[in-house]
This record gives C-alpha cells, sequence and structure tokens, in this order.
C-alpha cells in the first residue's frame, strides 16, 4: 500500500496526519480514528459571528454563530469602555462560568477578545429562547416543556450546582433561564454578570447592590434605599445565596402563571416585596385551576412552596436543597413498584450504566433488565424499567457484564454448570449475536476501547489466588476472520492479574508477581505475538493513557511507573510511599492545562515533567 500523491498535501497542513491515518494499516477497524480526524478537523474551523441578533441584555448583545462547526450563542461584550470595576466583573463572569458544568447550566464553550480588545466574544451553547420568551410567547418556537414540576426541579438544580460551587448568581429572573433547542427540554441557568464568590456559609461581602429590582429579595432592597440616599460608598451588610432563592422562588410563579409576579405589576413590585405583599400569589391558584393541568393537591403543594420561597424572614425562607427535596417527592413515577420487585430476590446483581444513553442494564438472578429514563432531570429512582426484555439463552448467573466502546453491545458472563459468553446487540434490544460456551468460570470482560466488536475474558480469581492462566479473545464482527467468535488464546504459566488494551492490537497483561507483557494480536491469521516486557514486580493495577500513549502502573511495594508506548523502560518513576492499590489518569486536564501538555508528553515523554495532578 503507497499512497504515492500523499505527499502533494503538505506535511504541516493540518489534515495530512488525520489523511495518513485513514489511509493507513492496518485496516480492521476506523472509527477509532474517524473520531480522531473529526476531533482535528473541528479545531482548525473558527468562530462566525452571524447577523442574528438573539437576545440584549444590560451587558451585551447575543447573536448566532458557529464555532468548531457547530451553532452556538455568542455574546459580545463591549470591553474597551469598561471602568475597574466593571472590568473585574466581567473577568469573573468568565473565569467562574467556564468552569462550571451541569446540565442545567448554560455551557461557556469558549471565550476570545478581538485584536485590539474592544470586545469580548462569550461562546455558549445555543438556545430556543428565554423563559419570558416562552411566557410571553410572541417570540418563541422552540420546543415544548416538559410538565411544570419538572421545569421547576431543573430550574433548582441548576441554581443549587451554582451554590454548591461557591458562587452567588445575583440576577436570578426570567430573561436569564434559558431553554435549550434539544428534546427532552432543559432548562438553563444563564448570564453570569454578576456572579460572586460565596463563603462557606453561603455569604458574600458587597460595596454596591447589584441586580434587577422587580427580582431583588427584600434584604437586598433594604439596602438599596440606603444607598440611593447616601451616596458615598461604603461597606454593606454581607449579602447571602438565599436572595437566589428568593427570586427563585418569583420566577417559579412567573412560569406557573405564564408571566405573572408573585409581588404585583411592574412598577409596584419593589414596595411590595419590601411590605411582604405579595399580592398575587392566590392568582397561581385561579390560574393554575383554569388551567386545569394540577390537581387539588399539587395546586396546595406548589402555593405552599412558592409562599416559602418568598418569605421575607432569612429564617422562615426554604432552602434550596429543601426546595429540590420537595420537589422530588412530586415527580412523576413510581420508584418502589418498579425497582423494588426486580431487587427482592436477586442474589447477585451486576449493573452499568450504558456509556452515553440513559440506560442501566442489571444482570440479576439470570435475566438482564433495562432501566431507562427519556429526560435526564429524572432522579435514578424513578427511572422505568423497559419493556423490552432481552432474549435469554440457557442462563443461570450473570456475572460480570459490560458494555462495549460505543454502546452498540452489552456482553454477559454466565458461570453456573458451565461458563457462557453471551452479547446482545443494542439499542435492538434483545437480539443476541452470540453465545458460546468457554471452560469453567470467568470473572472479568476487558472490551477493547478501541474496537466495537472485540473483547478479552480471563479470570482473576480473589487476588491472584484462584485466577487462571488464559486470556481469551473474543469478536463478534461476522467478517473480520472466519473463527469469529473465540479467535485465540494467549496462555500463560503464571496467573494473570489484569488485562488492559494499548491500542487496537495490543494487549497489555499483568502476570502474578511477575513483569507487565506487552501482546500484539493478528486478528486475520488469530494469532498473539509477545512483543515485550516490562520489568517490575507485584503490580496491583495498571492504567493506559491515550492521549499521552503511556502505561501507568502502581504496586505492593508503594511506587508508581510511568512507559511511554515505545520503550521498555519507565520515563517517570513516583515513590508513593505505602502500597498503592489502583490508579487512574486524570481525565480532563487537558482542559484546565492545555492541550499542549499533551501533545509535549506524547512527542517526549523522557524530557517531560509529568505534574502529579495528571494521574
Ligand atoms: P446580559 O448580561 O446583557 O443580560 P445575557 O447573557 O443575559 O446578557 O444575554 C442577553 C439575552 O440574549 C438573553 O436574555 C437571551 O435573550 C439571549 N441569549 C443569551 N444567551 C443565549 C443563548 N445561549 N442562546 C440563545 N439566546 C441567548
Ligand atoms: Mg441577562
Amino acid at each position: 500500500m503507497d499512497p504515492v500523491n500523499l505527499k502533494k498535501l503538505d506535511s504541516n497542513h493540518f489534515a495530512f496526519e488525520c489523511i495518513k491515518d485513514l489511509i493507513g494499516k492496518p485496516p480492521t477497524d476506523g472509527t477509532q480514528r474517524l473520531r480522531k480526524a473529526a476531533d482535528q478537523f473541528s479545531d482548525v474551523l473558527p468562530l462566525k459571528i452571524n447577523e442574528i441578533e438573539l437576545g440584549r441584555g444590560g451587558f451585551g448583545t447575543v447573536y448566532a454563530g458557529t464555532y468548531e462547526g457547530n451553532n452556538v450563542a455568542v455574546k459580545k461584550i463591549p470591553i474597551a469602555l469598561m471602568n475597574h470595576h466593571e472590568t473585574e466583573d466581567q473577568k469573573r463572569e468568565v473565569e467562574e462560568h467556564i468552569r462550571l458544568d451541569h446540565e442545567n447550566v448554560i455551557k461557556l464553550l469558549h471565550f476570545e477578545e478581538d485584536k485590539d480588545v474592544k470586545y469580548r466574544y462569550l461562546v455558549l451553547e445555543l438556545c430556543a429562547g428565554t423563559l419570558t420568551d416562552y411566557c410571553d410567547g410572541n417570540n418563541y418556537n422552540g420546543p415544548e416543556l416538559p410538565p411544570n414540576g419538572i421545569v421547576l426541579y431543573q430550574i433548582a438544580s441548576g441554581l443549587h450546582y451554582i451554590h454548591s460551587k461557591k458562587l452567588v448568581h445575583r440576577d436570578v429572573k426570567p430573561d436569564n433561564i434559558l431553554v435549550s433547542i434539544t428534546t427532552p427540554v432543559q432548562m438553563k441557568l444563564s448570564d453570569f454578570g454578576l456572579v460572586k464568590k460565596v463563603s462557606s456559609r453561603g455569604t458574600f461581602s458587597q460595596s454596591k447592590l447589584k441586580g434587577t429590582v422587580n427580582w431583588m429579595a427584600p434584604e437586598m432592597l433594604e439596602l438599596l434605599d440606603d444607598d440611593s440616599r447616601d451616596s458615598t460608598p461604603k461597606e454593606l451588610p454581607h449579602g447571602t445565596i438565599q436572595s437566589d432563592t428568593f427570586a427563585a422562588g418569583c420566577v417559579f410563579f412567573y412560569f406557573l402563571t405564564g408571566g405573572k409576579h408573585p409581588f404585583g405589576n411592574n412598577v409596584t413590585v419593589p414596595a411590595n416585596i419590601l411590605q411582604n405583599k405579595p399580592g398575587n400569589l392566590m392568582e397561581l391558584v385561579r390560574q393554575l385551576k383554569q388551567q386545569n393541568m394540577q390537581s387539588d393537591d399539587e395546586l396546595v403543594f406548589l402555593y405552599n412552596l412558592i409562599g416559602k420561597m418568598i418569605q421575607k424572614e432569612l429564617k422562615e425562607r426554604m432552602a434550596l436543597p429543601d426546595v429540590i427535596k420537595k420537589l422530588v417527592a412530586i415527580l412523576p413515577g413510581k420508584f418502589k413498584e418498579v425497582v423494588m420487585p426486580i431487587l427482592e430476590d436477586a442474589g447477585y446483581c451486576v449493573s452499568r450504566f450504558h456509556p452515553t444513553d440513559r440506560v442501566l442494564a442489571c444482570g440479576v438472578a439470570g435475566k438482564v433488565i433495562y432501566l431507562s429514563t427519556a429526560d435526564s432531570s429524572i432522579l435514578f429512582s424513578y427511572w422505568k424499567e423497559d419493556e423490552i426484555l432481552l432474549q435469554h439463552g440457557k442462563i443461570k448467573e450473570i456475572q460480570p457484564m459490560e458494555w462495549n466502546m460505543d454502546g452498540t453491545q452489552l456482553a454477559a458472563i454466565c458461570n453456573s454448570d458451565e461458563c457462557d459468553v453471551i452479547v446482545w446487540s443494542y439499542p435492538f434490544i434483545g437480539e443476541i449475536l452470540f453465545q458460546m460456551n468457554l471452560p469453567k468460570w470467568m470473572d472479568t470482560i476487558e472490551w477493547n476501547p478501541f474496537r466495537p466488536n472485540v473483547f478479552a475474558i480471563f479470570n482473576r480469581g480473589l487476588s491472584f489466588q484462584f485466577g487462571g492462566k488464559k486470556v481469551f479473545l473474543l469478536s463478534s464482527s461476522p467478517v473480520v476472520h472466519q473463527r469469529k467468535f473465540h479467535f485465540c488464546t494467549i496462555a500463560r504459566e503464571k496467573t494473570i492479574g489484569s488485562v488492559k488494551w494499548i491500542a487496537e492490537n495490543r494487549l497489555a497483561l499483568n502476570l502474578k508477581n511477575s513483569d507487565i507483557e506487552i501482546w500484539e494480536i493478528d486478528e486475520s491469521a488469530a494469532t498473539a505475538k509477545f512483543v515485550k516486557r516490562l520489568g517490575c514486580e507485584w503490580i496491583t493495577d495498571m492504567v493506559w493513557d491515550e492521549r499521552t500513549k503511556c502505561l501507568a502502573a502502581c504496586s505492593w511495594e508503594g511506587w508508581i511507573k510511568i512507559w511511554p508506548m515505545d520503550s521498555e523502560q519507565p520515563v517517570h518513576t513516583l515513590e508513593v510511599g505505602g502500597i498503592c492499590c489502583s490508579l487512574t489518569w486524570l481525565k480532563n486536564f487537558e482542559k484546565t492545562k492545555g492541550k499542549g501538555m499533551d501533545d509535549a508528553a506524547r512527542q517526549s515523554p523522557a524530557h517531560f515533567i509529568w505534574p502529579s495532578e495528571c494521574i
């Protein structure tokens, strides 16, 4: 195979390596390489901003745009004319926001400034509109919202997440609550322009009042009254996250009544908040009765809940975690009737979440049951048992059970009188891809993380005591070779401790108090070839990192070693002083440290200083 024309593309071209990889050998499986190529190509797509204005607030204008090939919203903030305080606030908006990651908080994907530092652009996940747009009705073309209880639960969850990150939002209002474009819909807290750090008690210092008067808690409005009389800046009393809860109570009311405020109409609102006169609260009952959506019990519940959230006195105001607990209790679903019978006489039970879908496969007493939910805001205890059951062969007790890399297959081993391996396809739940018999007792399935069809099974035993000396390699793919399921066995003289895939066709085997062995699999010839030995003893765990292409292992003897793919010598040894039982690579250190780190480590692991937070 010789791609003679490849050199016509400059080797520095961003697509060169990807194309070389895609058309290179071995031709077994391209999924992984395609994914890598998609990632690299999307990296070079610049941020584009369209003329379409999505909205405007006090601080910036938000436009539609594209970033890395995806539709996004771009908030354009003029920074050139800002005074010192405003610049600080702006910096805080970005720095605090970029750290947040929750489905009910708008995601900040990226930010940048133009070259003369006039504007800063915040690239945000695109939404369908605000809660104001939804309630007004005129301006809203997004998806329909889930049932009321779920909407309230999502808003409360997003806000609670913000508080749990030791931040106060300070501008909770319908304009700053967005509706996702995806279905099932997620409500998203947005606009971190006034966000501020809080102490562990949920309080914060303030020198100037911030917020929007109609959505300000009474303890804030009181300060505003004082503040306006006296223009000299002074230290104001500490604020509290409980003021966000007050605003959330008003937002709940606004949503349920389709756009009304519990404290009256527009201009009268601040005065009514200060005088503790939620004159519209009864309106909620009237309005919901008209809609005929809520039962009387639910009406009383919502009336009481909002009433408690907008209490004037802080000590009487319900805290957000309690609001969430109350809301969970009214969410749809019947936990006890669904989950309990499954677990009652289960005996051995194994469960594994699907890698991408909201599905949990449970292997219980000889059958596999799926628990699933359409909406990720539903607490796990309310997930539904799936109607479709798997076809079962003659299974007795399911022991290990694992999803493959992309969740298209589920493999299980049943050890009873015999050892059965079964693989089902997904989402065509029920179809058995294959079932076969192996020598008795296997307790570990190791799917190849680079290939959807290939996995290794073996018996690790209890801390090596009863472990096996063979690794069986299986493939559910019907095309690659003749003996399609069990195509190869690696037999060793010592017990096998763990097996990790380190490439599409390479395995690392850790043998009982002995070295790590690297094996190369040739699937089409159905053979495995010993490649090299990494000298070490008494290993407790080993883990592969695909980004840096390094294998790390730890030991009873208290060390961690790191080997690059091509070396027999460790590039790094770390004494940890004491037994080290397991280790894992930090998944998103790329996010915090920048992509350069991975590249540096990959290109020259020997000269790379491994930061302690990597593993
Ligand atoms: P400001 O700090 O100026 O209030 P916001 O972040 O609240 O700015 O954005 C202003 C308006 O832009 C919002 O009220 C909303 O209408 C629109 N908007 C903001 N973010 C998005 C988004 N991610 N998707 C769609 N529209 C958005
Ligand atoms: Mg706003």
